[in-house]
């Protein structure tokens, strides 16, 4: 019971059965039909062992002159002693109708006295284990389910319209009586079923309008873009391009929640290539433009320096000081820009997770960026919110909050994780981009992708190659956490044993493409190396004096060099889809047609299958954010560290949308008209002992 976590009265009453079997009717032996499933009670005719045309158990039964066979390929000598003839049996089973007559195969067959009564309610079949029998647990539940304290906390008034109580809805999962519509039980869409996934999607709804309800309460700095030409306004003017419609909603969204005096805690979501980082910019000007520092987060070192040189060029010339901070900066030069940030001569600090840590003081704090918001682990994420609340100007005022991700999240998703959590999102490319073509090969036809390589760089063009996620466990999601140069999940645990088989085939493929592109310069990187050493390969390939560029995943994340046309991605299936999506994003950067070749090693798994598939059929980060969730589920698409870490357990996500919209109109009421019994709701969901959620 331990093992299936089944600890406590309310674990059994909530450990939900798999199917029912149906025992509460007999069919009379004469009204047995072809493939009909029927339980019969008769008296044991004539029981024997036959020995051909194999060896088998033969029972016959009769009841009223009617007869039925019982076959039997495996038994035990018990079972004929039991099926002595005389006996009484109820016998549950498929009937067959051939040659012999009636018969069934393998029947689940019981010893009865006559007259025994039949059960009022429909068997429950639940998971069980070789360890555990269904009939221990069975009994288990059913009298835990008298047992647990299952009393109504919430207000009938408040509940959808025609649902039973949590008592009578696991009553019924458990035990429904016979005339249950066996259809709506196993496809969940029974007012019993409803009744719960209303409860656990309301649980949520409720924490999450709790956590807005804080965050409202609490002080921030507005920060009023400054009258007249302001530092956004000459950002704007400076640039090289003009805004596209999506960027300047988004902005305009972000520029509204930095005015107001409640900390502003937005997610701008949009795919790759689609201009986030001068939105941030933009944002980051009206905070330091109001006389406020900003600091800008980034998961790794490379992309943090890209944004660095971006923000240089674009704001230095503004007479913005922009300081750099990461985990390889030590020493002196770690001191002077620690005291540049304490001062508040750097009005933007970029960096890695670096910008966070505790000897980090910062002036005046008025807003946090934090970029591919969703490749920091869970441990930085709570570290960032520690920070936030403690920086600031130490007057009370906490920071405003952007996050940014390119890998958007499902409607669903957003409502019920990140309810506390308002979305801006860019859905139009800057224009001029010509699409991706995909191609899929196997990886028996490498020398046709170097030939293309060949091509490619003759033409002055820039390729990557990616080379696998060697995992061991053979689960291809782990393949974020490999290359985690600055403290992405995965950090202080430890190196996994495949990354340096990473490293070695890294390295291998690095010298065979050298030797087979002479004349050509080939560049190598991965996450073993120095950051300097990093950042002198990165920048020679933006240079363009690599023409290609053999890597590990360290480039997935928003490396932007328009000069390159060519991806190529070595065992493909084992990335996950989010993350391809990402690396091909890495090209059609520029005008220049561009392709992404995913190579594979057969034979593929449906998993890996799925991923190619979807890879070919769109280019739209939304229906990849939404096939990836269909392929990992919540739990691992949202990064939860195990993949136990069930978000829901009853509800779903792809089919409950209605219910989710009630349980998202209920939240507030109830908060508003019944405060504690939303707060012992949530405490049975959600609480300290979290006891209806496991992990
Ligand atoms: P991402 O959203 O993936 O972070 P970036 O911010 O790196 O995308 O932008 C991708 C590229 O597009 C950059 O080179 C950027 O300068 C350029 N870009 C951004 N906005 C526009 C625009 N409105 N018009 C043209 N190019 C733009
Ligand atoms: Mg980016």
């Amino acid at each position: 019971m331990e093992r299936l976590g089944l600890r406590s009265d309310t674990d059994l009453a909530l450990h939900l059965p798999l199917r029912y079997e149906d025992e509460t009717r007999l069919t009379p032996l004469s009204q047995l039909r072809d493939g009909l499933e029927a339980q019969v009670e008769a008296v044991v005719a004539d029981c024997r062992v036959e020995a051909r045309p194999r060896r088998q158990l033969l029972v016959r039964l009769r009841d009223q002159g009617e007869e039925l066979l019982l076959r039997f390929l495996h038994f035990y000598p018990s079972q004929q002693k039991a099926l002595a003839p005389g006996t009484r049996v109820r016998a549950r089973g498929e009937v067959r109708v051939g040659f012999f007559g009636r018969e069934m195969v393998h029947p689940v067959v019981k010893p009865v006295a006559e007259g025994s009564p039949l059960p009022q309610t429909l068997t429950p079949v639940y998971p069980a284990s070789a360890q555990l029998p269904q009939a221990y647990l069975r009994k288990a539940i059913a009298s835990a389910l008298q047992r647990a304290a299952l009393h109504e906390i919430l207000p009938p008034a408040l509940l959808p319209p025609r649902l039973p109580s949590l008592r009578e809805a696991l009553q019924v999962l458990h035990h429904p009586p016979p005339q249950a519509s066996l259809a709506a039980l196993s496809d969940h869409s029974h007012p019993a079923w409803q009744r719960l996934k209303f409860e656990e999607l309301l649980a949520q709804q409720l924490a999450q309008a709790q956590a807005r309800q804080e965050r409202e309460a609490r002080q921030a700095p507005a920060l009023r873009a400054a009258a007249g030409a302001g530092l956004q306004q000459r950002l704007r003017a400076a640039l090289p391009f003009a805004l596209t419609a999506a960027q300047q909603r988004a902005g305009a969204e972000i520029a509204a929640d930095l005015g107001r005096e409640q900390p502003m805690h937005r997610l701008l979501q949009g795919d790759v290539g689609s201009g986030k980082t001068v939105v941030a910019a933009l944002a980051a000007a009206q905070a330091i433009d109001a006389g406020w520092q900003c600091a800008l987060m980034a998961p790794t070192e490379i992309l943090a320096e890209q944004h660095f040189r971006k923000l240089v060029h674009w704001l230095e010339p503004l007479g913005v000081g922009v300081a750099w901070l990461t985990g390889s900066r030590k020493g002196k030069a770690r001191a002077q820009m620690l005291a540049r940030v304490a001062s508040g001569e750097a009005a933007l600090v970029v960096g890695t997770h670096a910008v966070i840590q505790d000897d980090v003081h910062f002036a005046r704090l008025g807003l946090a960026i934090v970029d591919e918001q969703h490749r920091f682990g869970v441990q930085q994420r709570l570290a960032l919110r520690r920070k936030l609340v403690s920086q600031g100007d130490g007057g009370g005022l906490e920071p405003h909050l952007l996050m940014m991700t390119a890998t958007p999240i499902p409607r669903t998703l957003a409502m019920t994780y990140f309810a506390d959590l308002e979305l801006s999102t860019i859905d139009e490319l800057p224009p001029g981009r010509t699409p991706v073509l995909t191609k899929v090969f196997a990886d028996t036809r490498r020398a046709e992708v170097v030939a293309r390589i060949r091509d490619e760089l003759a033409q002055g063009r820039q390729a990557y190659w990616v080379c696998p996620v060697i995992d061991d466990s053979a689960k291809g999601v782990a393949a974020q956490a490999q290359d985690g140069d600055a403290g992405v999940k995965g950090r202080g645990s430890g190196r996994s044993p495949g990354e340096s088989l990473d490293l070695r085939h890294a390295t291998q493929t690095f010298e065979e493409l050298s030797a087979a592109l002479p004349g050509r310069t080939v560049g190598l990187l991965h996450g073993r190396m120095k950051p300097a050493d990093k950042a002198s390969v990165m920048a020679e390939f933006v240079a363009g004096r690599l023409q290609l560029l053999v890597a590990t995943t360290v480039i997935e994340v928003g490396v932007d060099v328009p000069n390159a046309s060519l991806m190529v991605v070595e065992h493909a299936e084992r990335f996950g889809l989010s993350q391809l999506h990402q690396l091909r994003g890495r090209v059609g950067r520029g005008s220049a047609a561009s392709a992404c070749v995913l190579l594979y090693a057969s034979p593929l798994g449906e998993t890996g299958k799925a991923r190619l598939k979807a890879m070919l059929d769109t280019h739209d980060g939304f229906e990849i954010a939404r096939r990836d969730l269909e392929i990992r589920g919540p739990g691992e698409f949202m990064g939860a560290r195990q993949s136990g870490d069930a978000l829901l357990r009853f509800a779903d996500l792809a089919e409950d949308s209605a219910l989710l919209q009630q349980a998202r109109r209920t939240a507030p009421l109830l908060l508003q008209q019944h405060p504690d019994a939303a707060r012992r709701h949530v405490q049975r969901w959600l609480g300290a002992g979290a006891e209806f959620m496991k992990a």
